[in-house]
């Protein structure tokens, strides 16, 4: 199907507004699929987006999937970019979820603050249930390194700063990082997640 911008993953209804990021991580799944004019996909989706669609046409869409899957528990905000390019789109989303009683829960590079010029943690906190913010790495030097963000090393803070103010406005942040680095990083990273009050998630190289 053309502009996949809602699939299925098991009990998640997947929502993806923009094929836009300001990071360019080395273990983005959107590295195995480089060329959009093959469209191999994610988990057998093409996610790359012709246009960006409004929030209406996620509605639509994602009504007529829920009716046919009641099996459904959550909304998801992830896909082959950074959400929050489309922070507006991504609340009227969240609304309509939380309208069928579903949860919504977030994957984020965490800076979304810079993204949009403005502190959006407000905006985040108060639409969705689960803010998973990528932590990948233990300091701002191996942060960049592999991800490479537009703000250089600065991106780290960035996405710090935002955990640190969704926490702290009570919203319920993960932080995460891939099982890749290993033991002793994973611990620092566990450290760096309770000394902002977020809990820590090891995911796996490719997770949802
Ligand atoms: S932040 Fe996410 S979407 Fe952006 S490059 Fe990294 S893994 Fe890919």
């Amino acid at each position: 199907m053309k502009d996949q911008y809602v699939y299925l993953m098991g009990r998640g209804l997947y929502v993806n507004l923009t094929n836009r990021c300001s990071n360019r991580c080395d273990f983005c799944v959107r590295n195995y699929d480089v060329d959009p004019a093959k469209k191999h996909g994610f988990a057998g989706y093409d996610l790359w987006l012709d246009h960006e669609p409004s929030a209406q046409e996620v509605i639509d869409r994602a009504r007529a999937v829920l009716d046919a899957h009641p099996e459904v528990e959550e909304v998801v905000f992830c896909g082959y970019g950074e959400p929050t390019y489309r922070v507006e789109q991504l609340c009227a989303v969240a609304d309509f979820a939380h309208e069928r009683g579903l949860k919504t829960r977030l994957n984020t590079n965490g800076q979304g603050n810079a993204i949009n010029g403005r502190d959006i943690t407000d905006d985040i906190v108060s639409h969705i249930d689960e803010i998973g913010v990528s932590l990948n790495a233990t300091d701002a030097k191996k942060y960049d390194a592999i991800c490479h963000s537009e703000w250089g090393e600065r991106g780290f803070d960035l996405m710090l700063a935002f955990a640190e103010e969704c926490v702290k406005k009570g919203g319920n942040v993960s932080l995460s990082v891939v099982d890749i680095i290993g033991e002793e990083e994973t611990a620092k990273a566990r450290t760096i997640a309770e000394k902002i009050g977020a809990k820590l998630r090891v995911r796996k190289m490719i997770d949802g």
